[in-house]
């Protein structure tokens, strides 16, 4: 896998209450914020919200380096759907 060369941003990252279809488990688990939260090191900018910046949380392992909301997902698909790499979406 081609990695991007250009500056590896340090993405911000929180516990957040694990929620399972509506319900909320009680449990806290890893999150981290959209990449388009700092759309200048997104490698998806042109599926930022048009009114500024994402501020979605999504659930991820420890590991991920970043990460896309199905949000942004979305209005990526809609956008430039040619350029969704499956294994950076993790919702
Ligand atoms: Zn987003």
């Amino acid at each position: 896998m081609s990695k991007n060369k250009s500056v590896e941003h340090k993405w911000k990252t929180k516990l957040k209450p694990i929620i399972n279809l509506g319900t909320d488990t009680g449990k806290m688990g890893h999150a981290m914020i959209c990449m388009n939260s700092n759309p200048e090191f997104s490698r998806y900018p042109d599926a930022a919200p048009d009114d500024g910046v994402c501020d979605q949380w999504v659930h991820t392992n420890t590991d991920t380096a970043s990460v896309l909301c199905s949000n942004c997902v979305q209005r990526l698909m809609q956008r430039s759907p040619n350029r969704v790499e499956p294994n950076e979406i993790d919702d």
